[in-house]
């Protein structure tokens, strides 16, 4: 049964007075669970726990942690059904969907561990003293990243799981050695419920300290604000709106002790079509990207908002055809009305504009079928209204149309920072326009040729995350082992004596990772 309290350490609690309903999203009727907001009693509290779980779990050894996550992962696979059914009825995402969500989550925490187990990831570097160098001895210095702290982390309306309760963020921070406070998502509380009990028998199982997990649930942005604004949060992870994220990031430079927030936040993802592949592709082109703008009703941060071209008998065939093959995909649920609302109010703006042509509209738009919007407009009216290029979270796209390739080099340097940049182009194109490929490579934090912004592989090299306001720190990516960095800081050791040293730095190497000492790459002992 899903009971809906707040999850504070291993306890559940509900002190206060103040509901949220969970809403099953395609008939707006009420989800079984009563979900109580935190009190500030309760906020204290699981900030208490953290912090003293903080100081044991931060030094539990790579391996341990790598126990707790797959722990984690075995816990939310044995969910079986019951967390599909519930997500399902929450978020109006399908069945196949959110198993592949799933199938992600529990694939990225077990990402982590073997991340954990090879043990590199620390960056352990190490000089060795020089004792009679001149003029001035040198010092033995060890460098490595450790925990930050406790991280509060919100979690994402677009996906109830994957980047949720033991999504990305959470795997990530708890994988550095971070303990986590989740702030629930009100779109999704009783998947989050069901999620936080796998954490927190994982948690058990594996020996971890009480505290290392909570999640609370809030009616307003009263809960988020006062976890930011604690003053023993050290981060914030956050996946939303640029104004969520922006809100939060300001909030937290408000405080005594400033923090990062790592909010992964909005992104037209501009597709350029190169002259010559769209001459001998178009109507390939048009099939590909009408099922990318379509997918999961557009609610991907990587949908492809604007797709750039030259005008021409080819983007004329590739309008036509893209605009007909979105005609005839069928609506769908939003995830929550507020959603359907900001796409409706947000695509409204757009195409009210005079100089916007409207080349598909769906008629379907209620919030539990909405269907898609396809609209045109030429890069000298683009050029000169900035809220042209504003997301419209949803299935919405639209093509500029460029009289040439200096202005589609204009409109590419008008565009803010973007998660991803898609450049369409064939040999010819890489010849006769590699200056604008390569200005385009300068806007987005993953550049993808020949492909389709949506689908983010979970790996090593990816990137999520690019300059503002698609990121509040384009250095660091929200998916991927990469996205541990954003919870840890690096200290270096000076003549630290051995005993005081971690494992990591210690002469005799005894977790037997990689290292570079003196320069060198090395996994031996000193
Ligand atoms: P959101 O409004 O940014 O909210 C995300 C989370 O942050 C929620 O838990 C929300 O609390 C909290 N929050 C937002 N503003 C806050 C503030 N000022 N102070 C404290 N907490 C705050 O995003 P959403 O609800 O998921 O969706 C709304 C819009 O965000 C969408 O229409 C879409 O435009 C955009 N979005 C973008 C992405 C992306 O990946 N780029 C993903 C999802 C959504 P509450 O739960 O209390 O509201």
């Amino acid at each position: 049964m899903i009971k809906g309290q707040n999850t504070i350490g291993f306890q559940l609690s509900a002190l206060g007075n103040e509901s949220i309903k969970a809403i099953r999203v395609d008939n707006q009727q009420e989800l079984e669970g009563e979900f109580i907001s935190a009190t500030s009693e309760e906020i204290n509290l699981a900030v208490e726990k953290s912090v003293k779980a903080f100081d044991v779990y931060s030094k539990i050894s790579g391996v341990k942690r790598a126990e707790f996550l797959e722990a984690i992962a075995g816990e939310i696979e044995a969910l079986e059904s019951k967390l599909i059914d519930r997500a399902m009825l929450e978020s109006g995402l399908p069945q196949g969907r959110l198993e592949g969500e799933r199938g992600r989550t529990c694939g990225q925490l077990r990402a982590f561990a073997a991340l954990l187990r090879e043990g590199s990831w620390v960056d352990a570097k190490i000089e060795t003293a020089i004792p009679d160098r001149t003029p001035i001895p040198k010092p033995d210095l060890r460098k490595i990243n450790t925990a930050i702290g406790p991280v509060v982390v919100f979690t994402a309306s677009n996906f109830p799981l994957a980047f949720s309760t033991a999504g990305g963020d959470t795997a990530s921070a708890l994988a550095s050695g971070c303990t986590v406070i989740v702030k629930a998502h009100e779109s999704h509380l009783g998947t989050n419920s069901l999620v936080a009990g796998a954490i927190v028998s994982a948690a058990k199982k594996t020996n971890m300290p009480e505290g290392v997990f909570s999640s609370l649930n809030s009616k307003d942005y009263s809960v988020g604000t006062a976890l930011v604004m604690h003053p023993s949060i050290k981060a914030v992870g956050f996946t939303g709106s640029i104004k969520g994220g922006k809100a939060l990031y300001d909030l937290a430079q408000t405080r005594k002790e400033p923090i990062p927030v790592y909010a992964e936040m909005g992104s037209v993802n501009p597709v350029l079509l190169m002259p010559s592949k769209l001459k001998d592709n178009a109507k390939d082109l048009a099939a590909t990207y009408s099922n990318s703008i379509t997918m999961g009703v557009g609610q991907f941060c990587t949908n492809p908002g604007i797709i750039i071209g030259v005008q021409s008998d080819s983007l004329n065939e590739f309008a036509k055809e893209l605009a007909s093959n979105m005609a005839k995909v069928k609506g769908s649920c939003m995830l929550n009305k507020g959603i359907s609302d900001n796409f409706d109010s947000n695509s409204t703006k757009i195409l009210s504009s005079s100089t916007v042509e409207v080349l598909h509209k769906s008629s379907e738009v209620s919030y539990d079928n909405k269907g898609s919007i396809l609209a045109k407009i030429n890069a000298s009216d683009f050029l000169a209204n900035k809220d042209m290029s504003d997301e419209v979270f949803g299935p919405f796209s639209m093509i500029v149309s460029c009289k040439n390739i200096e202005e589609m080099q204009k409109v590419v340097a008008s565009l803010e920072g973007q998660l991803t940049v898609t450049i369409m182009a064939n040999k010819n194109d890489y010849t006769e326009n590699s200056s604008l490929i390569y200005s385009a490579q300068k806007i987005a934090g993953r550049v993808i040729y020949n492909g389709t912004p949506t689908g983010v592989e979970v790996c090593r090299a990816m990137h999520h995350g690019g300059t503002f306001p698609s990121s509040t720190n384009g250095k660091y990516t929200s998916v991927g082992q990469d996205a541990i960095y954003r919870f840890v800081r690096p200290v270096a050791f000076q003549n630290s004596p051995e005993q005081f040293l971690p494992e990591e730095l210690k002469n005799g190497n005894p977790l037997k990772i990689m290292r570079i000492v003196n320069g060198k790459y090395s996994n031996s002992s000193i």
